[in-house]
């Protein structure tokens, strides 16, 4: 492979766009392989979610032994946590070491955001192109770009006349946000509003939460990393990293369920509940029986419980009914863990406005107005999430030279071979892509299996003197089907997700990731690769 640079066009083996933990890891891994790797980053550093999501409350909802690198064990040996869940910038502060100690830096270049990639057949080389006027030439494209970043601010009309500041939860000032004495309006309640309001009620003079779907959500019990559990799970890591392999989430240390909800007492279940109640964490919780995924009865009795513990805690019992989620199966949408959240709302200071009974109309000069009524605010935040999963890929303008966008090709939603390449864009790989199981696992476990599948690929082909690579359509098309079907299998496609894109006004309703268990998804991948890469096709 091209080591060489012309005088005109930069050229490297692979570009990579994004660096948080995927295109890090994936600069570390190809570079290990003697490529030449230039990655471009929109952000002023490394870190990805941990660099844009600076949110008070901000917090990693797996554990932080679990949640970070294994590619090496000094690295997992050396780093101590702090607390049971990384925070924001606990895990940014981690991220930063990593590049440091890899001496991943030289090969970044910041504050730069990728807007096109065309790839030329004649040459199988990508043409990428910057918002800083960079041309570079590569012969791999790898999208580390991100699931959850490119944050969504919802059209509301008015909102320039808005008099106050607002913020974004994805976008949060680096310099942080003072929120003490003013009226501030949290828009939206998934895993990000959760984790901020009961830090921004704490400070805030007033605090009006705008809810139009209730989410459940579970108690974290983030404390103090207890030196003890840190020495046994240190002593134990690469047994632990090889299990978390063999799981449906990527994570090591529950033991898979053995029985239906349904096929236990009303008090076993209850009990058990409580257990899992009480440890906090939302695999445990949803690891308790075998069906609570599968079943809606099954499901009805988790889902149930936490409805009873949100009546428990909450004083008001409107405002509990509010919170109360019912359009959903518990863990159909993305599971909230928090700390004290419900309990937020006994605060004198916290309004919740149910904004799906009466609809926000529009920002006015002094806050904002729905249906009903009128609110005057300081600030206004919006805790309203992503274009997720498929958002980073359709900003760019990604095409074969002559042929449609990557943006046109999925204009009815993403279809992907293994969520790692697209038919008909060869040479360009996603990583924890839609088709994958990625956001349904501990992410940083399918980054590193995603990014040393595409590693062992490329070394292959260099080994036998071939330069492109692509998906088969057809393929494509069964891996389609079958994500597909295991999908509705599932409850998951009861519920108005952002794994369907729900959020996203007009976005067409797919659901995106593959829910068929990290374990089976690597054993698939393993076996492609076994039998040379089957389902991809592979020219000189
Ligand atoms: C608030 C929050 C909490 C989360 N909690 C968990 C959790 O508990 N457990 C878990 O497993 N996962 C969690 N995640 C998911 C998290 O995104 C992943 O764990 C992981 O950080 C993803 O890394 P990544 O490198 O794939 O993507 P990202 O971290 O999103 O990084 C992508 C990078 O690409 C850059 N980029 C995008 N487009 C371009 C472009 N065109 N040009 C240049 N640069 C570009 C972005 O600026 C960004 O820095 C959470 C996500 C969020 C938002």
């Amino acid at each position: 492979m091209s080591q060489s640079k012309s005088e005109h066009t930069a050229r490297f083996d692979v570009v990579v766009v994004g660096a948080g933990l995927g295109g890090l890891y994936a600069l570390h891994r190809l570079r290990g392989l003697g490529m030449d790797v230039r990655v471009f980053e929109a952000g002023s550093g490394v870190g990805g979610t941990w660099f844009w999501n600076r949110y008070p409350g901000a917090r990693c909802d797996v554990e932080s032994l679990e949640y970070s690198y294994s590619f090496s064990d000094d690295l997992q040996q050396e780093w101590q946590w702090p607390e049971r869940y990384g925070n924001q910038s606990e895990i940014l502060r981690y991220v930063n070491h990593v590049a440091d100690r890899f001496d991943l830096r030289r090969d970044i270049q910041f504050n730069t955001r990728v807007t096109s990639a065309v790839f030329d057949p004649d040459s199988n080389r990508w043409t990428v192109g910057t918002d800083q006027g960079d041309v570079v030439s590569a012969q791999f494209c790898v999208m580390a770009s991100g699931n959850l970043s490119t944050p969504r601010v919802p059209e509301f009309p008015g909102i320039e006349s808005f008099a106050g500041k607002w913020y974004h939860s994805g976008l949060w000032p680096t310099e942080g946000v003072d929120f003490s004495g003013q009226r501030v309006g949290v828009i939206g309640t998934g895993s990000s509003g959760v984790q901020m309001i009961p830090h921004i009620a704490r400070d805030a003079a007033h605090l009006t939460v705008f809810q139009r779907t209730a989410n459940f959500s579970l108690p974290a019990r983030n404390a103090p990393m207890d030196p003890q559990r840190e020495r046994s799970h240190k002593a134990e890591y690469s047994a632990r990293r090889r299990a978390a392999l063999d799981t449906p989430f990527g994570i090591a240390g529950f033991p898979p369920p053995t029985h239906s909800a349904l096929d236990v007492s009303e008090a076993e279940r209850r009990a058990a509940y409580e257990a899992k109640w009480a440890e906090g964490g939302s695999i445990s919780f949803l690891y308790s029986y075998t069906d609570l995924l599968v079943n809606k009865a099954a499901n009805d009795t988790a889902s149930e419980f936490v409805r009873e513990k949100i009546r428990s805690i909450v004083r008001d019992p409107q405002t509990a009914e509010i919170l109360s989620p019912r359009d959903h199966p518990i863990g159909t949408k993305r599971l909230c863990l928090d700390t004290g959240y419900y309990e937020t709302y006994n605060r004198p200071n916290v309004t919740l406005v149910d904004v799906r009974r009466s609809p926000i109309i529009e920002l006015t000069p002094t806050g904002l107005r729905t249906q009903d009524a009128s609110y005057e605010l300081d600030s206004i935040v919006f805790a309203t999430g992503f274009d997720a999963m498929t958002g980073a890929l359709r900003e760019i303008d990604i095409r074969v030279a002559g042929g449609d966008t990557l943006a046109e090709r999925w204009s009815g939603g993403p279809q992907t071979y293994l969520g790692l390449m697209v038919a008909g864009f060869p040479n360009m790989f996603l990583i924890t892509g839609p088709g994958s199981p990625g956001v349904k696992t501990q992410m940083i476990l399918s980054i590193e299996q995603h990014t040393d599948f595409i590693a062992a690929c490329l070394k292959d082909m260099r080994k036998r003197g071939l330069s492109r690579i692509e998906a088969d359509p057809s393929a494509e098309m069964r891996w389609v089907e079958h994500v597909n079907e295991v999908a509705d299998r599932t409850l998951y496609p009861l519920a108005n997700s952002w794994y369907v894109g729900a959020n996203i006004p007009g976005k067409p309703r797919v659901f995106m990731p593959y829910v068929g268990g990290f374990s089976t998804y690597k054993k698939r991948c393993d076996e492609i690769a076994a039998n040379n890469y089957e389902g991809f096709v592979l020219n000189e």
